[in-house]
């Protein structure tokens, strides 16, 4: 099996070895991550310059660090390695947890192998942990729980520093309070940093809450935020144009017309499409 691993804390960052070293008793691994740090990045892509790699061999591994987002290396991994199966990402240097998932560009390169057909699972341990030997037998154990469950295709885990064990956890969707912090630079001129901070405490089975009672955190994800129960309260209590679409449009659109809503979509005007 092809493993891919990206990060988002930059190819360099002690994490993405760790992961590859224990990844690499489960298949073939390649490293493909960030040349420079891309932490809350998100999932970013590169779409108004070129991206380009070099090699950068990293703990024996092949290994090849790229001028982009981790959405970005994980395209142009399984671009450039054919039939990847599995992405993993990490170990992020800081948690995961909650509204992390919007902003997190370790989840994000997890994300991007899901919604290109591959599997992604990122891999998330404390800031400030020093040694990785004492959470790689549990990177172990997640593997070996994860990688045969074929039909979890994203999946979000959380180490705490010293696990009791492995839990099935959902996310800790909270509000949270976004502090902006102005400070000065060298030459007066002011600045500013955004910070954010659960507003409540967590709730019993979520991400939060699992690493607070030293649990490994396992969440599995999907990439449809499609709220259902929200939609079908929508169609009945706040009915729009749903029948006259469903009377006057095919189920399936012309290919023409599909073409065309797609270069509409283009941030960059595309060369040709077929
Ligand atoms: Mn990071």
């Amino acid at each position: 099996m092809r493993i891919l691993v990206c990060n988002d804390d930059g190819i360099y960052s002690p994490g993405i070895a760790a992961l590859a070293e224990v990844a690499s008793e489960f298949g073939t691994v390649r490293i493909v991550a960030p040349h420079v740090e891309q932490s809350s990045m998100g999932h970013a892509i590169t779409a108004t310059r070129p991206m380009s790699y070099r090699a950068t061999p990293i703990a024996g591994f092949e290994a090849y660090r790229v001028n982009g987002t981790p959405a970005d290396c994980v395209a142009l991994g399984a671009h450039l390695w054919e039939k990847v199966e599995l992405v993993l990402s990490g170990c992020n240097l800081g948690l995961n947890l909650g509204n992390s998932t919007w902003h997190s560009g370790t989840l994000a390169a997890a994300k991007q192998a899901a919604l290109l057909g591959m599997r992604g699972i990122a891999f998330s341990v404390p800031s400030g942990l020093e040694k990785f030997d004492t959470v790689k037998p549990w990177i172990r154990k997640v593997l070996q729980t994860l990688v045969p469950a074929h039909e979890l295709n994203l999946v979000n885990v959380n180490l705490p520093r010293e696990p009791r064990g492995m839990i099935w956890t959902r996310v800790a969707v909270q509000q949270y309070d976004g502090v902006v912090i102005p400070t000065k630079d060298p030459l007066g001129r002011d600045l500013y940093w955004f910070s954010v901070k659960p507003l409540e405490g967590a709730e019993e089975g979520t991400d939060r809450w699992a690493v607070e009672q030293r649990w490994i955190s396992m969440t599995p994800l999907r990439l449809d935020l499609t709220d259902e129960a929200t939609l079908d309260a929508c169609r009945e209590q706040r009915p729009l144009d749903e029948q006259l679409a469903a009377t006057v449009s095919p189920p399936v659109s012309s290919p023409e017309v599909a073409k065309q809503v797609v270069e509409e979509e283009a941030t960059v005007a595309h060369a040709q499409l077929p």
